[in-house]
This record gives C-alpha cells, sequence and structure tokens, in this order.
C-alpha cells in the first residue's frame, strides 16, 4: 500500500480505529522513508468531539508525529451542530445528520491533505465498516459505490492533485480494533457520536453483529465476498458516473454540482 519515501496522512478522528491505525503506521514504517501526518477534522459537536481532538493531540504528541487539527467552521463556516439545528426547524424531509457531516469530512480531509502536499491518505476504516457500505449501497442500488469498495480501483480524476486512498485495516474487524486499543493503552474516545443512529447504517451494524455472534467468521466470509464481487463486477461505460467540474466549487464531481455544494446548498436553504 505503501512506497518508500511516501508523505502518508492519517484521518485521526480520535477514537480507537484511528488511534490503532496510526500508531501502527508509525511502527511499520519505521525506517522506510516515509512522513506520517495526522489529519483532525473537528465536525463541531458539542460534548462530544473536544474530548475526542484532545485524544487525537494527546497520542499525535506521544508517538512525535506532526498534526494538523481544523474544523468545519474553518472551511465552511458552520459547525455540523448549526448545519443540524438550520434543517431541524427548516426542513419538512430531513436529510440525516451523516449525509450532510460525510462529504463535508472528505472534502475537509482532501483541502487538509493538500495543503500538506500529501501523496496517500490513509483511513480507519474497518472490516465492519466496509461490510456496512457495501449493504447500504446494496440497497440504495449503487452498483459504482460498491465497485469502489474494490482495493485495486481507482476512478480516473480530472484534478490536477492526485491523492491515493488506502484502507489498511479493511480486513480487520471492529472488536479487534477496539481490543488492540485497550492492550497498547491508546488514548482514544469510547462514546459514540449522538447523531449516528439516524441512517440505516446502525440498523446494518446490528444485523451483521448478530449474525456473527451466532455464526463466527461470519463477516470476514462475507468480506471475501463482497471484494469478489467488486473487483468482478464491470460498470458499462454508458452507467459509469463521469467525472467532471463542480459548477459552483471547481471540484471534481460526479455530477455538475458537487455533493459538498448540495450540501451546503441545503444548509444555507434552511438557514434562509
Ligand atoms: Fe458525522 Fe455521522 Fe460520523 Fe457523526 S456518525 S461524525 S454525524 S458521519
Amino acid at each position: 500500500m505503501l512506497k518508500y519515501g511516501e508523505k502518508v496522512g492519517i484521518g485521526l478522528s480520535g477514537g480507537k480505529d484511528s488511534a490503532s491505525l496510526l500508531y501502527v503506521l508509525n511502527e511499520i514504517t519505521k525506517g522506510h522513508g516515509t512522513e506520517l501526518y495526522a489529519i483532525t477534522i473537528d465536525e463541531g459537536i458539542r460534548g462530544y468531539r473536544e474530548e475526542a481532538v484532545k485524544n487525537a493531540e494527546r497520542l499525535a504528541r506521544e508517538l512525535t508525529i506532526p498534526i494538523l487539527v481544523s474544523s468545519y467552521k474553518d472551511f465552511f463556516g458552520f459547525t455540523l451542530d448549526e448545519a443540524l439545528d438550520f434543517r431541524n426547524i427548516h426542513q419538512k424531509s430531513k436529510v440525516t445528520s451523516c449525509a450532510i457531516c460525510g462529504p463535508l469530512r472528505r472534502r475537509s480531509l482532501d483541502r487538509s491533505a493538500e495543503k500538506l502536499g500529501l501523496h496517500v491518505l490513509a483511513t480507519a476504516h474497518n472490516l465492519d465498516d466496509v461490510l456496512q457500505t457495501f449493504y447500504i449501497n446494496l440497497h440504495s442500488g449503487d452498483l459504482e459505490r460498491i465497485k469502489w469498495l474494490d482495493p485495486a480501483y481507482h476512478p480516473s480524476s480530472n484534478s490536477s492533485f492526485k491523492l491515493r486512498r488506502i484502507k489498511p485495516f479493511m480486513e480487520i474487524y471492529e472488536q479487534e480494533l477496539a481490543f488492540f486499543a485497550y492492550l497498547k493503552g491508546l488514548p482514544f474516545q469510547s462514546e459514540s457520536c449522538p447523531y449516528m443512529n439516524e441512517g440505516i447504517r446502525t440498523e446494518i451494524r446490528e444485523n451483521l453483529n448478530s449474525l456473527e455472534s451466532r455464526h463466527p467468521g461470519i463477516k470476514y466470509s462475507s468480506l471475501k465476498t463482497v471484494l469478489g464481487i467488486a473487483s468482478g463486477l464491470e460498470i458499462q461505460e454508458k452507467k459509469k458516473k463521469s467525472l467532471m467540474r463542480c459548477e459552483k466549487c471547481g471540484s471534481v464531481s460526479t455530477g455538475t454540482i458537487c455533493s459538498v455544494c448540495e450540501t451546503l446548498e441545503i444548509v444555507a436553504n434552511a438557514n434562509r
């Protein structure tokens, strides 16, 4: 996943998965000319994010890895709490919190990576995350997003900034990462995001956990099937989402308006 001398950013949320990823990458890249940077994005979630950011800063300091902390407020002018307050007051059909938060986080990480001049962005998505994402896309009929789960698939980008994304923990169970983080005494936040139960992901997580408890190993064999499907999937050229420039912000997008500008529009409309 990594080549000699690359500059690698790690999305460090302050939770157990990303804390473990920072620790492991720091251990295995020693002596390989790799420069590591931690990137922490503060979404602005009262009573939740403050502790996670402190843990992230503490871990980066202990491992002597430089850390860049940025926030939605810096990038977009509002916190996630403010965006959701606007939505709650003004929107009749509610867009879920994660649907608003996800695109903003991806854009924040991209901008931070660009600022640091990184070659690679490593995120701590684990086996459970990958399976949940598969089922979310299966239920919404989004074949191309299933294709994106194939680690060897790199959709062509017309951006001048080329960033490779890797998920080193995609074959590791979430529970094992929690165990690892406890064993190593890493500082991490154990509390969950207060908005996490709005989307379908929580229901899928519970179903998969219940299957795993009755049939140990089923998640791992499902992952092999998912990766097999993703790698064998051929998206017809005419059905591929072609990449273009967003008409509003100029970022690479699969539509005329990118998901971040659509999200900003939702928040702005709710705020009117
Ligand atoms: Fe954002 Fe959803 Fe994650 Fe909370 S659970 S931080 S709202 S993506």
